[in-house]
Protein backbone atom coordinates (compact mmCIF):
# COMPACT_ATOMS: atom_id res chain seq x y z
CA UNK A 1 0.00 0.00 0.00
CA UNK A 2 2.35 2.41 0.77
CA UNK A 3 4.10 1.71 -2.35
CA UNK A 4 1.24 2.08 -4.41
CA UNK A 5 0.70 5.28 -2.69
CA UNK A 6 4.30 6.24 -3.45
CA UNK A 7 4.36 5.42 -6.90
CA UNK A 8 0.58 7.82 -7.36
CA UNK A 9 2.34 10.48 -5.69
CA UNK A 10 5.26 10.78 -7.62
CA UNK A 11 3.32 10.20 -10.98
CA UNK A 12 0.89 13.08 -10.11
CA UNK A 13 3.79 15.57 -9.00
CA UNK A 14 5.63 15.03 -12.33
CA UNK A 15 2.79 15.10 -14.20
CA UNK A 16 2.50 19.04 -12.58
CA UNK A 17 6.04 19.58 -13.40
CA UNK A 18 7.82 18.80 -10.21
CA UNK A 19 10.77 17.04 -10.84
CA UNK A 20 11.83 14.26 -7.89
CA UNK A 21 15.26 13.52 -6.36
CA UNK A 22 16.09 10.41 -4.91
CA UNK A 23 19.66 8.69 -3.14
CA UNK A 24 20.39 12.67 -2.25
CA UNK A 25 19.49 15.10 0.51
CA UNK A 26 20.39 18.50 1.49
CA UNK A 27 23.71 18.85 2.24
CA UNK A 28 23.67 22.51 2.72
CA UNK A 29 21.74 25.65 3.36
CA UNK A 30 22.40 29.07 2.09
CA UNK A 31 20.18 32.41 1.60
CA UNK A 32 21.12 31.78 -2.29
CA UNK A 33 19.83 27.85 -2.11
CA UNK A 34 20.89 24.66 -1.25
CA UNK A 35 23.55 22.13 -1.84
CA UNK A 36 22.52 18.52 -2.28
CA UNK A 37 24.60 15.87 -1.03
CA UNK A 38 25.20 14.51 -4.65
CA UNK A 39 27.12 18.12 -4.90
CA UNK A 40 24.47 19.71 -7.11
CA UNK A 41 23.39 23.65 -5.84
CA UNK A 42 19.93 24.42 -6.67
CA UNK A 43 19.64 28.49 -6.47
CA UNK A 44 16.04 29.13 -4.76
CA UNK A 45 14.88 31.36 -1.80
CA UNK A 46 11.77 29.05 -0.97
CA UNK A 47 12.28 25.62 0.85
CA UNK A 48 8.99 23.42 1.76
CA UNK A 49 10.16 20.52 4.31
CA UNK A 50 7.90 17.09 4.53
CA UNK A 51 9.17 14.45 6.79
CA UNK A 52 8.16 11.69 8.78
CA UNK A 53 7.87 10.80 12.37
CA UNK A 54 8.95 7.90 13.82
CA UNK A 55 8.51 6.66 18.10
CA UNK A 56 11.59 6.94 19.89
CA UNK A 57 13.36 3.47 19.14
CA UNK A 58 13.52 3.36 23.55
CA UNK A 59 10.24 2.17 23.65
CA UNK A 60 11.85 -1.56 21.64
CA UNK A 61 14.36 -1.22 24.73
CA UNK A 62 11.55 -1.26 27.62
CA UNK A 63 9.92 -4.83 26.83
CA UNK A 64 6.72 -3.49 26.87
CA UNK A 65 4.15 -4.67 24.55
CA UNK A 66 3.89 -2.57 21.38
CA UNK A 67 2.04 -1.78 18.14
CA UNK A 68 3.58 -0.17 14.98
CA UNK A 69 6.75 0.35 17.39
CA UNK A 70 4.54 2.61 20.34
CA UNK A 71 4.11 1.09 23.68
CA UNK A 72 0.40 -0.56 23.70
CA UNK A 73 -1.91 1.04 26.23
CA UNK A 74 -5.44 0.73 27.20
CA UNK A 75 -7.91 3.62 26.73
CA UNK A 76 -6.82 5.01 30.39
CA UNK A 77 -2.97 4.92 29.18
CA UNK A 78 -2.15 2.56 31.30
CA UNK A 79 0.22 -0.22 30.23
CA UNK A 80 -1.72 -3.53 30.40
CA UNK A 81 -0.42 -6.11 32.60
CA UNK A 82 2.22 -3.93 33.98
CA UNK A 83 0.89 -1.92 37.54
CA UNK A 84 1.25 1.68 37.73
CA UNK A 85 2.93 2.45 34.35
CA UNK A 86 1.40 4.55 31.90
CA UNK A 87 2.43 6.08 28.50
CA UNK A 88 1.23 8.73 26.47
CA UNK A 89 2.29 11.03 23.15
CA UNK A 90 4.14 9.61 20.40
CA UNK A 91 5.59 6.62 22.11
CA UNK A 92 1.95 5.01 22.78
CA UNK A 93 -0.37 3.39 20.86
CA UNK A 94 -3.12 5.25 22.63
CA UNK A 95 -7.11 4.18 21.03
CA UNK A 96 -8.25 6.26 18.92
CA UNK A 97 -11.74 7.23 19.89
CA UNK A 98 -12.81 8.36 17.21
CA UNK A 99 -11.17 5.86 14.65
CA UNK A 100 -12.68 2.88 15.89
CA UNK A 101 -9.42 0.05 15.66
CA UNK A 102 -6.84 2.61 14.94
CA UNK A 103 -4.35 4.23 17.41
CA UNK A 104 -4.37 8.08 17.58
CA UNK A 105 -1.60 9.93 15.32
CA UNK A 106 1.40 11.28 16.57
CA UNK A 107 0.88 14.62 16.40
CA UNK A 108 1.39 17.64 19.20
CA UNK A 109 -2.40 18.05 19.50
CA UNK A 110 -2.92 14.25 20.76
CA UNK A 111 0.50 14.33 22.65
CA UNK A 112 -0.80 17.41 24.40
CA UNK A 113 -4.74 16.16 25.12
CA UNK A 114 -3.08 12.51 26.10
CA UNK A 115 -0.46 14.66 28.77
CA UNK A 116 -3.06 15.83 30.62
CA UNK A 117 -5.05 12.81 30.99
CA UNK A 118 -1.94 11.01 32.08
CA UNK A 119 -1.53 12.71 34.74
CA UNK A 120 -5.16 12.97 36.12
CA UNK A 121 -5.10 8.92 35.39
CA UNK A 122 -2.04 8.49 37.58
CA UNK A 123 -3.42 10.75 40.53
CA UNK A 124 -6.70 8.84 40.24
CA UNK A 125 -4.45 5.92 40.92
CA UNK A 126 -3.26 7.44 43.91
CA UNK A 127 -6.67 7.87 45.08
CA UNK A 128 -6.97 11.98 43.99
CA UNK A 129 -10.27 12.33 41.26
CA UNK A 130 -11.08 9.29 39.24
CA UNK A 131 -9.90 7.73 36.05
CA UNK A 132 -11.17 8.93 32.73
CA UNK A 133 -10.37 7.36 29.27
CA UNK A 134 -8.99 9.09 26.13
CA UNK A 135 -11.31 11.19 24.57
CA UNK A 136 -10.66 14.17 21.79
CA UNK A 137 -12.22 16.54 19.48
CA UNK A 138 -9.68 16.23 16.86
CA UNK A 139 -10.04 16.80 13.96
CA UNK A 140 -7.27 15.37 11.57
CA UNK A 141 -5.20 17.13 8.33
CA UNK A 142 -5.09 16.03 5.63
CA UNK A 143 -2.93 16.74 2.32
CA UNK A 144 -4.77 16.64 -1.36
CA UNK A 145 -2.79 15.94 -4.69
CA UNK A 146 -5.44 14.42 -6.32
CA UNK A 147 -7.35 17.80 -7.54
CA UNK A 148 -8.05 18.62 -11.19
CA UNK A 149 -4.51 18.78 -13.16
CA UNK A 150 -3.72 22.67 -12.94
CA UNK A 151 -4.81 23.43 -9.53
CA UNK A 152 -2.51 24.00 -6.84
CA UNK A 153 -1.88 21.99 -4.08
CA UNK A 154 -3.61 22.26 -0.55
CA UNK A 155 -3.63 21.20 2.29
CA UNK A 156 -7.74 20.67 4.24
C1 LIG B 1 9.52 18.70 12.41
C2 LIG B 1 8.24 18.35 13.12
C3 LIG B 1 7.13 19.16 12.98
C4 LIG B 1 5.94 18.86 13.63
N1 LIG B 1 4.85 19.67 13.46
C5 LIG B 1 3.71 19.39 14.10
C6 LIG B 1 2.59 20.24 13.96
O1 LIG B 1 2.60 21.23 13.23
N2 LIG B 1 1.45 19.95 14.64
C7 LIG B 1 1.39 18.86 15.46
O2 LIG B 1 0.34 18.64 16.09
N3 LIG B 1 2.43 18.01 15.63
C8 LIG B 1 3.60 18.25 14.96
N4 LIG B 1 4.67 17.41 15.10
C9 LIG B 1 4.55 16.22 15.96
C10 LIG B 1 4.75 16.64 17.42
O3 LIG B 1 5.95 17.38 17.54
C11 LIG B 1 4.84 15.38 18.29
O4 LIG B 1 3.73 14.55 18.02
C12 LIG B 1 4.85 15.77 19.76
O5 LIG B 1 5.97 16.58 20.05
C13 LIG B 1 4.89 14.51 20.62
O6 LIG B 1 5.01 14.92 21.95
P1 LIG B 1 5.62 13.94 23.01
O7 LIG B 1 5.62 14.70 24.32
O8 LIG B 1 4.94 12.64 22.95
O9 LIG B 1 7.12 13.66 22.53
P2 LIG B 1 8.35 14.75 22.34
O10 LIG B 1 7.80 16.08 22.09
O11 LIG B 1 9.21 14.05 21.37
O12 LIG B 1 8.97 14.73 23.80
C14 LIG B 1 9.71 13.63 24.29
C15 LIG B 1 10.79 14.19 25.19
O13 LIG B 1 11.44 13.10 25.86
C16 LIG B 1 12.82 13.33 25.82
N5 LIG B 1 13.49 12.03 25.92
C17 LIG B 1 13.65 11.08 24.96
N6 LIG B 1 14.32 10.02 25.45
C18 LIG B 1 14.57 10.30 26.74
C19 LIG B 1 15.23 9.59 27.78
N7 LIG B 1 15.76 8.37 27.58
N8 LIG B 1 15.33 10.18 28.98
C20 LIG B 1 14.79 11.40 29.21
N9 LIG B 1 14.14 12.12 28.26
C21 LIG B 1 14.04 11.57 27.06
C22 LIG B 1 13.06 14.02 24.49
O14 LIG B 1 14.26 14.75 24.53
C23 LIG B 1 11.85 14.95 24.42
O15 LIG B 1 12.08 16.17 25.06
C24 LIG B 1 5.87 17.70 14.45
C25 LIG B 1 6.99 16.87 14.59
C26 LIG B 1 8.17 17.19 13.93
C27 LIG B 1 9.36 16.28 14.08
Amino acid sequence: MRHRLSRTTARVLRSRGVEIRTQTSIGQLTSRGLRLTDGEFVPTRTIVWSFGVRPDPLVTDLGLAAEQGRIRVDEYLAVPGVPNVYACGDVAAVPDPARRGKIAPMSGRHALCQGGLAGANVAASLGYGSRRPYRHRIQDSVADLIRTPGQPLRAA
